[in-house]
């Protein structure tokens, strides 16, 4: 284990993860300053607070670029580019740099419960906490932690002791595994690989790379998606201990080592006796919240990580059913003359809408926002034939626009050509006007929110707020 005693160490960000991590280490004896690039009122105000509540903590506004003097290692948090100049100063200085994961790990005592890992570029949030649930469900003491709620520095810390639960489901992010050199999951899943963050990657090969590192010294089980065939290269180039298995899940009818679907029962060809049985009966179709082909992938994967622990068949199926997804992932907020308003604010790109608009028949589509780069072009021509109609809003909706006129010409499109918070409530009443009973008005902008909303949890309650002001302008 690490000795932070004396160490001199330099946090990028005075954001969550990094004042997290600052408190951590200044509170196991390691001298820390936090670099922020910014120097607004409300950092001031930040930097004094944890300035004044900890010894050891220094904050340096106003330049993130330069590397203090004497600094031993970087601890960066997620929004920082790898290409950051402070990572060069690092670089040449011979200075490591890693993020909260890795120093989560290296602060665990050796008996610490061991991590089932998630990843994906879609469906981590939903398929962590269903692990998490299934884990509960057979009566083991977890905590879904990483990339969600609580940062994992301060879980590893805190007051309930870590060393009490059984084991741990970790929702991780591309940029928490890119700086997490020496992480080793007892099992890990990678749910599917689209392009996403890749200005913050560089690439879409580094991207994979990183999300890759997940399975690096697996002990049980690599998880990956039959139907995404990077997920299981990524299986393929992953260096694990001996014994480790690659387990895949499918929406079809599951090979050996696979979880899949017969007749809308979940099976498991994995984690079976093969001297009794060949396949073991999971849940129902039914039993996933919401039953959504994306969803059922994200079950299933969830289920392997849990088979992998050694999880019985009875509580995959009971945590399933006790488990309910978040909000603005695919939330029904209203029924209003046979139209569905469904809230799918957290398709902040167009993998994650292609799976939404693909659990509908008949949608108006709301979309737009911050593009990241991205392309719309394939969303748009697999998502056509069921689009009754789009309303279009945000910074980057030309590139929407563009794609519905290639690809979907007959669909009536309104480019509301607007940016102001307000828009939604626009955006809705179009909506409306182009919906049929039985029709789903569903927002999944396939966008970033930050060009209107301050994250896509405003986003959604912007629309959820504007479906009732809808309803009760009519009553
Ligand atoms: P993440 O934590 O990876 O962002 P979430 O579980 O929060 O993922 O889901 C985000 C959005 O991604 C959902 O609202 C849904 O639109 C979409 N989604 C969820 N699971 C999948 C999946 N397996 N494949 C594609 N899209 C998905």
């Amino acid at each position: 284990m690490t000795s932070w005693q004396g160490m001199h160490i330099t946090v990028a960000g005075l954001g969550v993860s990094g004042i997290s991590a600052a408190r951590a280490l200044a509170g196991l004896g390691a001298s820390v300053v936090v670099v922020d690039g910014g120097d607004s009122e409300v950092l001031r105000e930040k930097a004094a607070a944890l300035e004044s509540s900890l010894e050891g903590v220094r904050v340096r506004l106003g330049d993130g670029d330069t590397l203090p003097e004497g600094t031993d290692l970087v601890v960066t948090s997620p929004g920082w580019k790898p290409t950051s100049p402070l990572f060069a100063a690092a670089a040449e200085a011979g200075v490591d740099v890693v993020g909260d994961v890795e120093i989560a790990w290296r602060l665990r005592a050796p008996d610490a419960p061991p991590w089932l890992a998630v990843t994906g570029t879609n469906g981590k949030t939903t398929t962590t906490q269903m692990l998490a649930s299934i884990l509960r469900a057979a009566g083991l003491r977890t905590a879904a932690v990483g990339n969600i709620g609580t940062p994992i520095i301060d879980i590893v810390l805190g007051e309930e002791p870590y060393s009490d639960l059984d084991v741990l489901a970790v929702e991780l992010s591309s940029y928490q595994l890119h700086w997490a050199p020496s992480l080793r999951a007892h099992s890990a899943a990678v749910l599917n690989l689209a392009p996403d963050h890749l200005d913050w990657h560089g690439s879409m090969e580094a991207y994979a790379a990183d999300k890759g590192r997940i399975y690096e010294g697996n002990r049980v089980a690599c998880v990956y998606n039959v139907a995404d065939k990077a997920t299981e290269d990524l299986v393929r180039e992953a260096d694990v201990e001996e014994g480790c298995r690659a387990v895949g899940f499918t929406l079809g009818t599951p090979g050996p080592s696979q979880l899949g679907v017969v007749e809308g029962i979940l099976v498991d060809r994995a984690f079976v006796d093969n001297r009794q049985k060949n396949a073991q009966e999971l849940a129902e179709v039914a039993d996933v919240n919401p039953p959504a082909p994306h969803n059922i992938a994200n079950a299933l994967a969830a289920a392997a990580l849990a088979r992998a622990f050694g999880v019985p068949p009875q509580a995959v199926r009971d945590g399933l059913r006790a488990f309910r997804p978040d909000a603005h992932r695919i939330e029904q907020v209203a029924d209003v003359d046979g139209v569905a308003y469904v809230d799918d604010s957290k398709a902040t790109n167009t993998h994650a809408a292609e799976a939404s608009l693909a659990a509908y028949e008949s949608i108006v589509w709301i979309a737009g926002g911050l593009a990241k780069g991205a392309t719309f072009d394939e969303l748009v021509a697999k998502s056509a034939k069921r689009l009754r109609g789009a309303v279009l809003i945000g910074t980057d909706r030309a590139l929407i626009r563009e794609a519905l006129a290639r690809h979907a010409p007959e669909v009536p499109v309104v480019d509301l050509d607007r940016t102001d918070t307000g828009a939604m409530l626009a955006a809705v009443r179009e909506a409306r006007a182009l919906a049929r009973a039985g029709d789903t008005v569903l927002l999944a902008p396939a966008c970033a929110s930050m060009d209107m909303f301050v994250n896509y949890n405003k986003r959604g309650d912007a629309f959820a707020e504007a479906v009732r002001e809808l309803q009760s302008a009519d009553g």
